[in-house]
């Protein structure tokens, strides 16, 4: 972003990943019909999403998300209900639905779903951070299409940053739902949970929603303490993750434990204990002794206890 130079990205921004955005958002140049006028431009790109999935492109070595204007037509994209992302260095870049089926796709096209395009990293960092963007806004907009105050039927704005009932005449913002993650530290132990949903082995931090009226630090006290029955004291803010699932941003935080003795939350977690550092780097080595393991490289979780630990 012209904003933002490179230089001023921290180490955090390039090791999680939705973070490496770089498409300049041009917020104060959004004009009511400006994803419109950006679909006249020839040299328009757009990410499609269907169903929580990125349209992808095999190409020589690698993955391409952007389709002409011509190749999204010809997968069906609702162009009405696109949405601007920016301007990059080769023109305005629109993320769209699109209406082709999986199954009809062609040899050379794959619809694969947000998390293991990440997981998978098919995509560079600037990539993912522009569809982390996407996919946000168009998950907001398929769940506000009427009026919350008078259940009117609202109509796309400003590129799709906002929405607007004729009926009341309200507009609608789009959403960014805070999430605290943390890691509680005492000592050289930090505390792990494993949630039932996990892969086989792997233990993380705990988070959880950030609620109306609550601080940061309030919230990483309240979840640790309902999920774990640990007290916390000092909270350090660390990095944050655009995550699009459907449109969260995770705020890591490093938690002071004041209590050590553990009461999981046995509805939530199915494990959750100490971890010493040595035990720790085992598990971010691959070299655990059980097979435990952390979350992969590109989780803010990861980076939190990486950081933590003091490798990578
Ligand atoms: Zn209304």
């Amino acid at each position: 972003m012209n904003f933002a130079p490179p230089e001023a990205q921290s180490e955090a921004e390039t090791q999680i990943a939705f973070t490496g955005n770089l498409i300049d958002p041009q917020s104060e140049h959004r004009t009511d019909d400006a994803a419109g006028k950006a679909l006249k431009d020839p040299v328009a790109r757009l990410m499609l999403v269907r169903e929580g999935r990125l349209c992808l492109k095999v190409a020589d070595g690698g993955f391409d998300p952007y389709f002409s204007l011509v190749e999204a037509d010809a997968l069906e994209a609702r162009f009405g209900e696109a949405v601007l992302l920016g301007r990059s260095a080769r023109g305005p870049v629109l993320a769209a639905p699109y209406d082709s089926e999986k199954e009809a796709l062609p040899d050379n096209l794959k619809a694969i779903d947000f998390r293991s395009v990440y997981i998978q990293g098919l995509l560079g960092g600037e990539d993912l951070g522009a569809l982390a963007q996407g996919a946000a806004l168009l998950s907001w907009h398929e769940s506000h299409r009427f009026c919350g105050r008078c259940g009117g039927e609202t109509v796309m704005r400003a590129g799709g940053y906002r929405r607007f009932c004729a009926a009341c005449g309200r507009e609608h913002f789009p959403r960014t739902d805070p999430v605290a993650i943390m890691l509680a530290v005492r000592g050289s132990e930090c505390l792990l949970g494993r949630s039932p949903h996990f892969a086989p082995g792997m233990y993380s931090c705990l988070a959880g929603f950030i609620e109306p009226g609550e601080t940061i630090e309030n919230a990483v006290r309240r979840e640790t303490f309902e999920e774990a029955g640990i007290r916390v004291g000092r909270v350090a803010y660390q990095a944050s993750q655009p995550w699009p699932f459907p449109y969260s941003l995770m705020i890591g935080c490093i938690a002071e434990a004041v209590s050590e003795k553990v009461d999981p939350d046995l509805s939530e977690l199915e494990d959750c204990r100490w971890f010493t550092r040595e035990e720790v780097s085992r598990m971010l080595a691959g070299t655990h002794e059980a097979g435990l393991m952390t979350p992969p490289k590109g989780a803010i979780a990861r980076h939190l206890i990486a950081g933590w630990v003091g490798r990578e």
